[in-house]
């Protein structure tokens, strides 16, 4: 049947149209990351040093929590006091770092497998 034939010289092979519908759905992925980030959060309490102070002999009186990011810059390590808030968009940014990492580095080997096996039966677009 003719019509079959060029329909199959047009369609991928099951396996080309997976790794394509895999690939979009990284590429959407992707896309819908806001922040991302890196470094380290730390989240410390701090005792202010006045004796009379409640900090000075209950743990659970300490001041804060302060909440503190690290991160590389030039080579330097720079530490910065961020709001509470600013801390959880940072810990968002660096979640979406990893997980962009993730799918990139998958992207990678779906583009590889791709490029050095091109499906016979189409043409990349
Ligand atoms: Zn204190």
């Amino acid at each position: 049947m003719a019509s079959r034939q060029a329909s199959q010289r047009t369609q991928p092979t099951p396996q080309r149209a997976r790794l394509r519908e895999r690939t979009r759905a990284i590429r959407k992925e992707l896309a819908a990351l806001d922040f991302v980030a890196s470094g380290t959060l730390h989240h410390r309490t701090k005792v202010c040093g006045k004796p009379n102070c409640r900090c000075a002999s209950d743990p659970n009186a300490r001041h804060g929590p302060y909440h503190e990011w690290g991160r590389i810059r030039d080579g330097k390590l720079v530490q910065s006091t961020i709001t509470k808030q600013q801390a959880q968009l940072l810990e968002r940014g660096i979640a979406n770092h990893q997980r962009a990492k993730a799918l990139l580095a998958e992207w990678e080997q779906l583009s590889e497998a791709e490029i050095l096996h091109p499906d016979p039966r189409s043409a990349h677009r």
